[in-house]
């Protein structure tokens, strides 16, 4: 039986691998979730045919209720909730390798046959598994707007964040060779799961992004940890893949952040606050209605459209094709251009788009775009907030300067579709509502796009 359990765990390890190629261009992404989803129910059939089940109750009850929540959750979830499902998802696959990880201890432990090796994989396991945990319970908690998204520091922050996970590590080795020292792990996982909360507090809401592909890598490493502690190779293969490709997402994302690799491995210390009383300035703004919109639009060559967050949030994102093809019927030229972290996952727009049938070909990443800015007639920014905002390249004190931005104050007008003057995710004002070239449509983007289209289809 093992020999086929081991066919099918090889099986579905290329079938995750095609799945995470398949991932890597728009176009074959669904069919690498496809390949990916099969892998996925191939290891649980070599895992249920290993002929290592004792009893079935257990896994039968624990197959139901996981059944229950993940149809749950697909059905009833709105697609803006998922950044906070991911988190979600990243804490319970966390807390699933810890709690392997404590039966694994008692379990060995009891026959006393915890090795040197063994237990540096269990520690490991815990140790990564437990601050992903409580570090990905924050990031929810964060996404969800539960705890405030402005970072949280506190004098000497940094000192002891850091003595706390050598003291962790400290720990670590020395079970390592003295593993029957019981007091020693529990208070490994007891301080894992402070790191984790320690190490996202001073993170802020606008650099979230990276954590959540940090916290992906860690809750992979974990498991690959758990494969080698259990002794299960699919286990090995899929939690390296989960590590090695949210560690590559981190350093994408941290890129496009403008953060260095090791504020990425230690948060974001030393974030400046937000300096809330500079928001909502008395500055006046322009504002704009429909006809204005289609008056500029319509004398336009060339029409960039910036989606955001808001687009996410208005599904708007099939009344923006439908205005991109009305405009293209006119002979203008329409481009869209995506941040990185634009909206609230990695490749949150790409997807929206995707699913209202964009070519791909209108696509284009932020430094792609940016060079040719200045070219642009009109900018529609729908929905996007942090992703434009100047203060990125201009105010030192800004929690997100330095973050590469989409540069529409460089086209010869900006209309931004949004409904108030509210901030976006970071809680920071944005100068470039107030710049001469900016244009306020205010309104649900969803609502206000079709009313556009509407005009346009009028003749
Ligand atoms: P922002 O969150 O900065 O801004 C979104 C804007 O959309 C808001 O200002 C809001 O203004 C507007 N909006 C909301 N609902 C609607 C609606 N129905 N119709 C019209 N407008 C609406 O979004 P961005 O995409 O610009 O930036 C993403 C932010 O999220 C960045 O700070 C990023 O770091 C962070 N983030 C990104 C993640 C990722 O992986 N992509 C993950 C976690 C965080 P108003 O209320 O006035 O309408």
């Amino acid at each position: 039986m093992n020999y086929y359990m081991e066919l099918v765990y090889l099986a579905s390890s290329v079938l995750f691998i095609m799945g995470l190629k398949g991932l890597s261009h728009p176009e074959s992404a669904r069919r690498g979730m496809h390949y990916a989803e099969v892998g996925m129910f191939m290891a649980i059939v070599g895992t249920l045919v290993s002929g290592k089940i004792i009893t079935w109750e257990w896994i039968i009850v624990g197959i139901a209720i996981g059944s229950v929540i993940g149809a749950a959750m697909s059905i009833f979830m709105p697609m803006t909730a998922m950044p906070q499902r991911i988190a979600l998802s990243h804490a319970f696959g966390a807390l699933a390798a810890v709690l392997v990880g404590i039966n694994e201890y008692i379990e060995k432990g009891f026959h006393q046959e915890i090795s040197n090796g063994l237990m540096s994989a269990l520690g490991f396991e815990v140790l990564f598994g437990a601050l992903t945990v409580t570090g990905s319970l924050m990031a929810f908690g964060k996404l969800n707007e539960m705890i405030k998204g402005a970072p949280i520091t506190y004098k000497g922050q940094n000192i002891v964040n850091i003595t706390l996970f050598l003291f962790t590590i400290g720990m670590f080795i020395y079970l390592i060779f003295s593993p029957y020292d019981a007091t020693i792990f529990y208070t490994m996982i007891a301080l894992s799961f402070l790191i984790g909360i320690f190490i996202v507090l001073p993170i802020g809401g606008a650099d979230m992004p990276v954590v959540i592909s940090l916290m992906n890598s860690y809750a992979g490493l974990a498991a690959a940890a758990t494969g080698f502690a259990i002794d299960n190779k699919v286990l090995i293969i899929a939690g390296s893949l989960d590590g090695s490709s949210g560690f590559i997402l981190s350093i994408v994302m941290s890129k496009a952040m403008n953060r260095s690799f090791a504020n990425v491995l230690f948060g974001a210390v030393g974030s400046p606050q937000v300096d809330t009383s500079k928001l909502h300035e008395d500055r006046p703004i322009t504002r704009f209605g429909i006809e204005d919109t289609k008056f500029v639009l319509e004398q336009a060559e060339r029409v960039v459209v910036v989606p955001g967050y808001g687009m996410a949030v208005a599904q708007a994102q099939h009344t923006v094709r439908e205005l991109s093809d009305e405009l293209e019927k006119r002979g203008i030229k329409v481009d869209f251009a995506i941040h990185p972290v634009a909206g609230r996952m990695p490749g949150h727009m790409n997807v929206l788009l995707a699913e209202a049938n964009v070519s791909y070909d209108q696509l284009y990443e932020m430094d792609a775009i940016n060079p040719t800015m200045d070219t642009v007639d009109v900018c529609i920014v729908i929905g996007a907030n942090d992703v434009v905002n100047p203060a990125a390249r201009t105010d030192k004190g800004s929690p997100i300067y330095g973050m590469p931005i989409i540069n529409v104050d460089k086209a010869k007008t900006v209309i931004v579709m949004k409904r108030s003057m509210a901030t976006g995710f970071a809680g920071i004002e944005n100068p470039l509502f107030y710049e001469p070239n900016t244009k306020m449509l205010f309104g649900d983007a969803k609502k206000v796009m079709q009313e556009i289209v509407a005009e346009f289809k009028k003749n």
